[in-house]
């Protein structure tokens, strides 16, 4: 039995991983030049440093993602904050505090820890999600944070490529799916055919609106949320990396690593229409304030990424599908699979680990 993974993103390789281990035959064939999909590392020439497609936190509660971390023995790539501690920051005011893993300190840093793990307004967010990302943070080691140590592609991304060879390849896209007596029989890249031979199974751990143009009848949810990403070199280097939460201005979380800041701002769909030039002109002075940074602004990089995640409104909730299909070889992943979390590395990894199940039942 050969196991196809279609996509290279976080789910789709932690499917892989596990297939693997299991002793199972896998090939993971990605569409884009380079695996990773929206948590990637890579170089970025303006400012001559690898950058994130945008900052990602693991939480202690996040715990298939750090067993996957384990399996490919790099949990020393992500720094464990203990005891769990977050810096808070006022842009208004200028007034510091840290938050702690207490009832009261939850409830004090509700609206941005919210908006980081939802990337929704808790105003529209569905309960049932906020539920469950809120009701796994009990405890100390359930809220301390995890940074990646130099990048998040680094950490969660190279060494699934390593361990997987050349059983990734990169540059092929699925087009269509060739489909017989409820099975799939062909996958389709291009011009090009790959027959299935009968006990051979396949993932699909393609984004929503992918795995839709490749199965028409699929419902998937169809509403995204933006998040965009400021970053800046600056002149000095932190030895560890150092996340502060903003509140008080347009930045929500700041993030300093080696030499690059970077700003965030999660549900951010107000901010795709804006200038380049207009907001690294106003992220700087929230980042200089944020560290203490006495410099005047450096070059600075915004990335938009505009379907960061589904939205996390019940309306969506509702289009989440299960991970087995009609089709009785097809198991889905990704974080937009129904799987009990909001669109976060946890859920892709949770439902990269489901779909490598069913594809072994
Ligand atoms: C800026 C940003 C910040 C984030 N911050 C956090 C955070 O702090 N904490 C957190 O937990 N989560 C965060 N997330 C969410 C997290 O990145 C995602 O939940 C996770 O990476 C999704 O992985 P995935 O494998 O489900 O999807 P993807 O990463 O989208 O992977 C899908 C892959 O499929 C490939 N593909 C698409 N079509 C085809 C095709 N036809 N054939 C073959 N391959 C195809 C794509 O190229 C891609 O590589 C953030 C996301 C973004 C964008």
């Amino acid at each position: 039995m050969t196991v196809h993974v279609v996509g290279a993103g976080l789910a789709g390789l932690s499917a892989a991983v596990s297939l693997l281990d299991a002793g199972i035959d896998v090939r993971v064939h990605e569409a884009a030049p380079v695996p990773g999909g929206r948590c990637r590392s890579y170089h970025d020439p303006q400012l001559d440093r690898r950058i994130d497609t945008g900052t990602h936190l693991l939480l202690g509660a996040n715990v298939e993602a750090l067993a996957y971390l384990r399996r490919l023995d790099a949990l020393d790539r992500v720094l464990e904050v203990a005891p769990a501690a977050y810096p808070f920051f006022d842009l208004a005011s200028g007034r510091r505090w840290t938050v702690r893993p207490t009832p009261c300190g939850l409830v004090s840093a509700f609206r941005p820890v919210a908006l980081a793990a939802l990337n929704t307004e808790p105003g529209e967010a569905s309960w049932g999600v906020m539920a469950s990302v809120f009701g796994r943070l009990i405890g100390e080691r359930a809220c301390r944070p995890w940074i990646a140590r130099t990048g998040i592609g680094d950490a969660l991304i190279d060494p699934a490529v390593q361990r997987l060879g050349d059983r990734l390849a990169c540059g092929r896209r699925l087009t269509g799916l060739a489909i017989d007596k409820a099975r799939v029989r062909t996958l389709i890249f291009g011009e090009e055919s790959l027959d299935l031979s009968l006990g051979d199974r396949v993932i699909l751990a393609v984004p929503p609106f992918a795995a839709a143009a490749v199965m028409p009848t699929l419902i998937v949810p169809t509403e995204f949320r933006a998040i965009v990403n400021a970053h800046f070199r600056v002149s000095r280097r932190t030895p560890l990396p150092r996340l502060v939460g903003l509140t008080g201005g347009l930045a929500q979380w700041a993030l300093w690593r080696e030499d690059v800041v970077s700003a965030t701002v999660s549900a951010a769909d107000l901010l795709l229409a804006d200038a380049p030039e207009t907001l690294i002109d106003r992220f700087w002075p929230e980042m200089a304030a944020a560290f203490e940074l006495d410099e005047s602004r450096p070059i600075g990089r915004i990335v938009k990424e505009r379907r960061a995640t589904i939205a996390a409104t019940p309306e969506m909730e509702r289009l989440r599908p299960a991970a087995r299909t009609a089709l009785a070889n097809l198991m889905l992943a990704g974080d937009w699979i129904r799987t009990g979390l909001p669109g976060t590395l946890e859920g892709a990894v949770r439902s990269g680990t489901a779909a490598m199940r069913l594809a072994l039942a």
